[in-house]
């Protein structure tokens, strides 16, 4: 016993030192140290009496204080785990689960334990009631610890919780049977006892070590509805327990405690199915929801990108456009960069559609916007503005040659022929350009300028870059 409390004391003062910076997480786990300390405390002093052969003095002397410590300490771990996360613990929720569990319990064992010792007056001492304060604290913990689980392993750490929660069960029992072996010629000795006890602390000891601090899923994760389950039907579970420790009573067996009998599972098998069939139809409603909100979203999103695209081209829409270039140029004021500004028009536009019919002009349309968008440089920005014409805005610009370079560079992109309907057609287009801050300064003067240019463009016979100077 000694050894097993040094060892996960040794487990848990690893843990502590392990989180620095995690004053929750160390706060926790000093806790559940003090508790083990205690123990090993306890132990120890008890054993030096046993080889001393020292007379304990009455009914609760300095031992019995230091081994009820390991209690105490370890209800104040889980009171101050429940207190910082309780937020994550819908205490209202699991208190009628709790209530039921701890009733079903309290009462089998007030039953079999304490009514007994309470018949036989002989046994009916102050030290024997002192003893209850084992069972008595273990069942606390295990009530907190259930709602614990229940609440937080969602989240994380479903490993060392339910490896806490074993080790309370197992506490539990030991001192359960430490009190009935009490004073009973009961054919087991005490000592059989101390594995459960150090099994506890082990397990603690070890959910220390593998406590995640950010409470990050690990490892064993179970699936929300299986835990749902459980939750749902451990209350249950725990009345049946009673019912049936009831029925074994029943003095007399007649039509009425075999009616009782029959109508409480079935009862308890009704309600198990209205709150599964509530909880189903509940999570079809979020599912829906969720549902219809990402169409939503997503249609909103489709919308959103219809506003500001080109149907036929997918680029960005006079509308888009606009606000990009004001952005740019706010860009180029602070960097003190050039932007150049271009309009392009198709040259003979409307042949192709009174050759070809007007779904090949589309097509056209397409293609010119796929060769622009490959073509051009990064630092541009390419818009269909309607009809046959598009605007490209060059920002980012260091020289001003680069912007006729570019212009230049827009008249070659239709030196290869498109095809139309595997019919190779040249086209030719009429670039207008004007640029930031060399002609105007705003955007309405710089897009008038270009497409003064353009125009001017289309005058001199097309299929030519154009600036004004
Ligand atoms: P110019 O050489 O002077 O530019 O003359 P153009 O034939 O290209 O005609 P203009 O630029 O004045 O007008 C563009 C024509 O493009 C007008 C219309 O018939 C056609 N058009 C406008 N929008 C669309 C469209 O979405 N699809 C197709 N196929 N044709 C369009
Ligand atoms: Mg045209």
């Amino acid at each position: 016993m000694i050894l097993g409390s040094v060892v996960s004391t040794v487990l848990l003062v690893i843990a502590v030192r392990r989180h620095p910076t995690r004053p929750f997480t160390q706060r926790l786990f000093l806790l559940l140290l003090f508790g083990n300390v205690s123990l090993a405390i306890g132990e120890t002093a008890q054993l030096i009496a046993e080889r001393r052969s020292l007379e304990r003095s009455g009914p609760f002397d300095g031992i019995d204080l230091v081994f009820s410590l390991q209690i105490v300490f370890y209800l104040l771990a889980f009171c101050y785990f429940l207190i910082s996360r309780r937020s994550q613990v819908n205490l209202r929720f699991f208190l009628f689960d709790e209530l039921i569990i701890l009733i079903v319990t309290g009462a089998i064992s007030w039953h079999y334990l304490v009514s007994p010792y309470l018949e036989r007056a002989e046994f009916l001492s102050f030290e024997t009631l002192l003893l209850l304060r084992y069972p008595l604290g273990d069942l606390l913990l295990l009530g907190g610890m259930i709602i614990l689980f229940f609440g937080i392993m969602k989240r994380g750490n479903s490993v060392p919780l339910l490896m806490i929660l074993a080790g309370f069960h197992l506490q539990l029992i030991a001192d359960v049977l430490y009190v009935a072996l009490y004073r009973t010629d009961f054919p087991i000795s005490v000592m059989w006892l101390d594995p459960l006890w150090i099994a506890t602390v082990l397990l603690i000891g070890g959910a220390a070590i593998l406590f995640d601090a950010d409470e990050r899923p690990i490892g064993l994760k179970i699936d929300r509805q299986i835990l749902e389950g459980i939750r749902l039907v451990t209350p249950y579970i725990f009345l049946l327990i009673l019912f049936v420790t009831m029925a074994r009573q029943a003095v007399s067996w007649n039509g009425l405690t075999i009616g009782l009998m029959i109508a409480v599972p079935l009862l308890i098998s009704r309600q198990v199915r209205i709150v599964m069939d509530n909880q189903r139809l509940r999570e079809n409603l979020e599912a829906k929801v969720e549902e219809r909100t990402a169409a939503l979203e997503q249609a909103l999103e489709e919308m959103e990108h219809m506003a500001y695209h080109d149907a036929l081209t997918n680029l960005p829409n006079r509308y888009l456009f606009a606000r990009l270039f004001k952005e740019e140029l706010r860009r180029a004021e602070i960097h003190q960069r050039f932007v150049g500004l271009y309009f392009i028009d198709i040259d003979h536009f409307k042949q192709v559609n009174d050759t070809y019919g007007h779904h090949v002009g589309d097509q056209l349309i397409i293609d010119i916007a796929s060769r622009l968008e490959k073509r051009l440089p990064h630092n541009t920005v390419i818009s269909r503005q309607g009809g046959d014409e598009f605007v490209v805005l060059l920002f980012d610009v260091k020289e001003e040659s680069e912007i006729e370079a570019c212009g230049q560079q827009l008249i070659d992109l239709f030196e290869r022929p498109f095809i139309l309907q595997e019919t190779p057609v040249f086209m030719t287009a009429s670039i207008g350009g004007a640029i930031y801050p060399t002609h105007a300064t705003s955007r309405t003067a710089l897009i008038e300028q270009a497409d003064v240019a353009m125009y001017e463009a289309k005058r001199r016979g097309k299929n030519q870059f154009h600036v004004e100077v």
